[in-house]
């Protein structure tokens, strides 16, 4: 997990994102979807939960609009869950035609796809994760990403189709690759960018999404063993905490640290 840039080419870049569409209704914008992220190079589709479950790979309007994405559209990996989707996933982006009065900070389109591109730089995988066609993205499907991405549309009319959101990411996405094979440095603000000094050095590798969810479970059951959180009046503690979190990349080192203090807060108790 310590190589350089250098050593990611291009397509290797490309490889490490995927786009995850959640419980997406109509097998069109499924195959839609396949042929936008397939016309900027990508080729990792990842469908969580679909309306129609596994058999929309094969639905003939899923097939019609994927065109000369078929591959795409077969290759597919069909998933339970949006965890599962993100499993593996270091760096996470919900996109969100609605802004939420909590969640991660928020990104622009460039600015998400140049630091994801700095993610997969490093060799992590990387996900941009797109909400059904009639509700869009949870509050908590939003929480489990670690930056939360409007395209600035209409204000007055601002929610795009959902294969059209994925093929305008999908463009940003692959101007940041094509931009880091050039040698370009991204314009990344702070929101988010990895912290100095640290692309391309020598480092722990990043906790992946299942790493910072298997401590945030841990950490809430020690939370509320302390009486610090009261479960049946839980505010907005564990959603503030995520924000933390979703800003911090915390090393796998350091995720382990905090499990550490959570196991010995339970054990405690044990031995009381
Ligand atoms: N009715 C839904 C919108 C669904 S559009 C809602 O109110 O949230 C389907 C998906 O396309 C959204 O969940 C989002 O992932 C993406 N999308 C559409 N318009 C977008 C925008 N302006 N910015 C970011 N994502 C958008």
């Amino acid at each position: 997990m310590s190589q350089s840039a250098a050593a990611h080419p291009a397509s290797l870049l490309f490889d490490q994102v995927r786009f995850v569409l959640n419980e997406t209704s109509h097998p069109g914008n499924v195959g839609s979807a396949a042929r936008a992220i397939k016309t900027m190079g990508f080729g990792r589709l990842v469908l969580a939960a679909p309306r129609a479950g596994a058999d929309v790979l094969c639905d003939p309007e899923a097939v019609a609009l994927a065109s000369g994405a078929d591959d795409v559209l077969a290759n597919a990996w069909v998933v339970p869950d949006l965890d599962t989707a993100l499993q593996g996933v270091s760096w996470a982006v919900a996109l969100s035609a609605r802004s939420r009065e909590y969640g991660p900070p928020n990104a622009e389109p460039r600015e998400s796809a140049a630091i994801a591109v700095q993610h997969a730089g490093q060799g992590e995988a990387v996900a941009f994760v797109f909400g059904s066609e009639r509700t869009g993205l949870s509050n908590d499907d939003v929480e489990r990403c670690n930056a939360l991405v409007h395209i600035p549309a209409n204000p007055m009319y601002s929610s795009l189709n959902l294969s059209q959101a994925v093929q305008l990411i999908a463009y940003e996405v692959r101007m940041a690759c094509l931009a880091r094979e050039r040698g370009e440095g991204s314009q990344v603000a702070a929101v988010a960018a990895l912290p100095p000094g640290r692309e391309g050095a020598a480092h722990d590798a990043l906790a992946t999404r299942d790493d910072v969810e298997g401590m945030l479970a841990h950490l809430e059951r020690a939370l509320v063993d302390l009486d610090f959180l009261d479960p049946e009046n839980p505010k907005k503690l564990m959603t503030r905490l995520r924000r933390l979190f979703a800003k911090s990349h915390l090393e796998r080192e350091e995720v382990n640290i905090l499990r550490g203090i959570a196991k010995h807060v339970l054990e405690r108790r044990i031995r009381r």
